[in-house]
């Protein structure tokens, strides 16, 4: 479905950005990866998405997203690399948990950076070239902390719920163009980012790691079970695909009920 589509997918060296370029490619689409980690983790990501590709290793740029400048060449270099940004997934995030009058603030600011200033530094990057081909899918992934919030997560309960704003702002700019901008909205997601949070819950309560999952760190997913990397990139195949065009300015949830209740 993706066939002679060009995609650039941030934050996609690991979790639900890795399962969004796989997925991508699968379908047929040239996608330039991004994102931080080990050398051998990197290579290992460049190589599965390359296999999907048909190509020995996938594109990837090594951009810091809390850089501006570093964004538009990372836009720039997926334009060289792939003849054209179609889509553009902001998916790129970090996290850090602290009461607000603790907040460090150098943290403060970098989550502000990477969650969302450079979803607005490259969506201004990639969408001229969107509007002179007639066509592209701007998707970023926000959180249920983007529509709710909870606490000591000041930093990324704000840079989230902005993410919405902007998804909404630019999607009424582009209403009348084949163009769409979409946020997704997961609950927790088996990555990285969230399972790095079950052990510090289990030791804080004194409980084991599967009561700390299922009463603490889930304690507001009802579904009670994680959400699956591919459940979220088939949800962004969707916004991609064909019957996908009247969708715009949405915040889709894909969070077991969280935001239900
Ligand atoms: P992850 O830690 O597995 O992946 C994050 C990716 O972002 C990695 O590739 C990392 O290298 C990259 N990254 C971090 N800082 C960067 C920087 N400065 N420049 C470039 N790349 C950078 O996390 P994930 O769980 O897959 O999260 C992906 C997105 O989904 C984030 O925006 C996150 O907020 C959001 N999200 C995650 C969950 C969840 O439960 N996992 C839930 C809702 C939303």
């Amino acid at each position: 479905t993706l066939a002679g589509r060009s995609a650039l997918v941030t934050g996609s060296t690991s979790g639900i950005g890795l399962g969004i370029a796989l997925l991508y490619a699968q379908a047929g689409a040239k996608v330039m990866l991004n994102g931080f980690g080990r050398p051998e983790e990197i290579a290992r990501a460049r190589a599965e998405v390359g296999a999907a590709m048909g190509v020995a290793e996938a594109p990837y740029s090594a951009a810091d997203l809390s850089k501006p400048e570093a964004v538009r060449q990372m836009v720039a270099e997926a334009k060289d690399a792939l003849g054209a940004v179609d889509i553009l997934v902001n998916n790129a995030g970090i996290q850090f948990v602290s009461p607000v009058d603790e907040f460090p603030e150098e943290k403060f600011d970098a989550i502000i950076a990477i969650n969302f200033t450079s979803n607005f530094h490259a969506i201004k990057a990639a969408l001229p070239g969107m509007k002179a081909r007639g066509w592209g899918r701007i998707i970023n992934v926000a959180s249920a902390h983007g529509l709710v919030a909870s606490p000591n997560k000041s930093a990324y309960v704000a840079a989230k719920h902005a993410v919405v704003g902007l998804t909404k702002t630019v999607a009424l700019e582009i209403a009348r163009t084949p163009i769409t901008c979409n946020a997704i909205c997961p609950g927790f997601v088996r990555t990285p980012l969230a399972e790095a949070q079950v052990a510090p819950l289990a030791k804080k309560h004194g409980v084991s790691e599967e009561t700390a999952l299922t009463d603490h760190l889930l304690e507001k997913q009802p579904s009670k079970r994680w959400i699956e990397v591919e459940e979220v990139a088939q949800m962004a195949l969707y916004l991609c695909g064909p019957g996908s065009g009247g969708v715009n300015g949405s915040a889709l949830s894909i969070d077991g009920g969280w935001t239900a209740s």
